[in-house]
């Protein structure tokens, strides 16, 4: 399997074997530059794409056996969105995932207090979510999810286990810091992009597209069509005979300690 440990052997054989022609007179120097240019497209595929668990294995998929799937919101909580989602998923009761972003929870602990009482999963999201996340050192990235893990308990009396990395972005300083935090990396099957979505019905498509057992659904609180067609979702997935289920049922882990 393609991992960042065999990437790393399988380059530094060709690098030696490149060196050795190169001794030999045999090669040129563009070789070179093509092999560094493959080595850094993969690891940039194995950082940008969570279900490759290229340096890190991630949940990303429930069981095939159960015709069940999960919905997931990521960046929340939002007093502009969330008592909208909340309310719609109570009066359809579906059990969600919300992974938060510690900075938001200051001011909104009632939404956070609802999600925990209703039901809803808790995940940690990271404190910040800034840009250049990833690219922070292993513990910067330790301290600033223990920052978010800190609200959601001083909230909720909760310490989550189920981390959801900023963008996905996977990386070997914040593979330190999932480590370091002892965190189940949870991922996702579908990504909606609902946050760039160009209109309601182009979003529920995408979101119903290939639907399958074990699914995680990846939604935002702030997608401008997210709220629209989150019911049209949930009856089109119970029509085609899917259970949704929390996300720690789905994926048989306890999502906190
Ligand atoms: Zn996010």
């Amino acid at each position: 399997m393609l991992n960042a440990r065999n990437t790393r052997l399988i380059f530094v054989f060709l690098l030696v074997a490149v060196l050795f022609l190169h001794l030999e007179n045999k090669t040129i120097i563009s070789i070179y530059l093509l092999l560094f240019v493959a080595y850094f497209s993969i690891l940039f595929y194995g950082s940008y794409f969570i279900q490759s668990d290229f340096f890190l294995r991630s949940l990303w998929k429930g069981s095939k056996e159960r015709k069940a799937i999960a919905i997931t919101f990521d960046d929340g909580p939002m007093a502009e969105f969330t008592p909208r989602l909340l309310d719609l998923l109570k009066s359809e009761s579906v059990p969600a995932a919300f992974f938060l972003i510690g900075k938001n929870i200051e001011g909104n602990e009632t939404l956070v207090k609802r999600m925990a009482d209703e039901g809803h999963v808790i995940g940690n999201h990271s404190y910040s979510h800034t840009f250049w996340f990833s690219l922070n050192g292993s513990k910067t990235i330790t301290e600033d999810l223990k920052k978010c893990d800190d609200e959601i308990f001083r909230v909720t009396g909760k310490k989550p286990k189920f981390f959801r990395p900023p963008y996905g972005v996977i990386n070997p300083m914040v593979k330190n810091a999932i480590q370091n935090g002892n965190y189940a990396c949870i991922g996702w099957s579908i990504r909606t992009y609902d946050t760039n979505a160009k209109s309601a019905e182009q979003l529920l498509q995408k979101a119903l597209k290939n639907l399958s057992n074990g699914d995680i659904i990846l939604f935002h609180d702030w997608g401008q069509f997210t709220i629209g067609i989150l019911s049209d979702f949930i009856k089109e997935v119970r029509a085609r005979g899917f259970e949704i289920v929390g996300v720690d049922e789905l994926l048989k882990t306890k999502a906190y300690y």
